[in-house]
């Protein structure tokens, strides 16, 4: 009799156990889609048996789109070669394939994340693939949907749980009123209970807050701009906080101000980079080496001190987690009397001078008129 009884338990147990289980593997058979690359089978979550091209839907349930490391993948074939998107296709035995639409050109390499957008190296987050659905049996180029599109200049969206790809409207010509606005995080450093570099009476954190104050008294003037302040008084945002906001707001640029310190006799201007994240935070036609050239020609201008030249430093804060160009400027050394004196003398030229750089950057790039 016990032991039957313990029977009747497990049985219900194991019944409820597989009642709970098979609406969730339902579901999740649903959403998801296997994928065989290179003899092996892997399984994607939120398959979408749909797409919207110009529009219109597209039933691609043998061959649906899913998301893939960060992105939303699909058949390269079956949705752009959609008439009325005008993509040229070509397909290279499955090891590259190139589209090409309103004069653009995208080569992607099979398994490879980096592809060639209009003759320029891209790293996108997932490599297109030429791959099979393993429900189907059917073999595809299977490439990130976003990544493809923007390059071609086709309009992509994801809006209510679809992809939407459209042949975008011409572009209309740049007029300066239909720019978007630069948008600059400038951080003055340190602040608050962190002074920075100390030397011949002086802290470096007040210096960087007139030099980023009397920028500000430029930009917050100028339309062409929305720029943030990590601070803007005598207060210590945190070097997370800093990046952070940078990330946030999606900034354009980041612009850190500092003075450096080290020997009475070291002397000199200097910026500093990430060369090494370049490309990763290239944002269009800028790049952090181009932006931290161009601001340190203008610092050095300004202060009048030897060039101490570009400087590489992966490892700072807010030159590594920053997701957009970005440098920070060393205008010089505390340290030195007659270079601590000129500075603080030069703080307002400084800001000017850096308001000035960013103007004429940004007009070389035609991102402001
Ligand atoms: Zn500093």
């Amino acid at each position: 009799m016990k032991e039957l009884r313990k029977m009747i338990v497990v049985l219900l147990a194991v019944l409820m156990i597989g009642g709970l289980c098979i609406p969730q593997t339902e579901a999740e058979a649903a959403s998801t889609v296997k994928i065989v690359y290179k003899n092996k089978t892997k399984k994607y979550s939120r398959k979408k048996n749909s797409v919207y091209i110009n529009g219109k839907k597209k039933g691609i349930s043998k061959v649906p789109t899913f998301y893939k490391e960060g992105c939303y993948v699909g058949p390269a074939s079956t949705i752009f070669k959609t008439k009325g998107l005008g993509v040229t296709y070509k397909d290279k035995s499955h090891k590259t394939l190139t589209l090409t639409c309103n004069n653009h050109q995208v080569v992607m390499t099979n398994g490879k994340v980096n592809a060639l957008v209009d003759g320029k190296e891209v790293v996108w987050d997932t490599a297109p693939i030429y791959a099979k659905y393993k429900s189907s049996g059917q073999k595809r180029w299977i490439v990130p949907l976003k990544d493809v599109s923007l390059a071609l200049g086709l309009g992509y969206k994801v809006a209510k749980n679809v992809v939407w790809i459209a042949k975008a409207p011409e572009p209309a010509p740049a007029a300066p009123a239909t720019k978007s606005k630069v948008v600059v995080v400038l951080d003055a450093g340190h602040g608050g209970s962190d002074s920075g570099a100390k030397g011949n009476g002086n802290y470096e954190k007040t210096m960087t807050l007139k030099i980023l104050l009397a920028a500000k008294a430029y930009f917050d003037k100028d339309p062409r701009f929305q720029v943030y302040y990590t601070r803007t008084g005598d207060t210590y945002p945190s070097l997370e906080d800093r990046y952070k906001l940078a990330n946030k707001v999606n900034a354009d640029v980041f612009i850190s101000i500092h003075i450096n310190s080290f020997k009475a006799t070291s002397t000199g201007t200097e910026t500093l980079l990430s060369r090494d994240r370049n490309e990763k935070t290239r944002k269009g036609n800028i790049s952090s080496a181009d932006l931290a050239l161009v601001m340190h020609k203008g610092a050095v201008a300004s202060t009048g001190f030897m060039d101490r030249g570009l400087v590489n430093r992966p490892n700072l804060k807010v030159l590594k987690f920053t997701n957009m160009p970005a440098c920070l400027i060393e205008y010089g050394f505390i340290s030195n009397r007659t270079e601590c004196i000129k500075m603080n003398a030069g703080l307002n030229k400084y800001g000017k001078s850096l308001y000035d750089s960013l103007v004429a950057f940004m007009k070389s790039k035609g991102r402001i008129s």
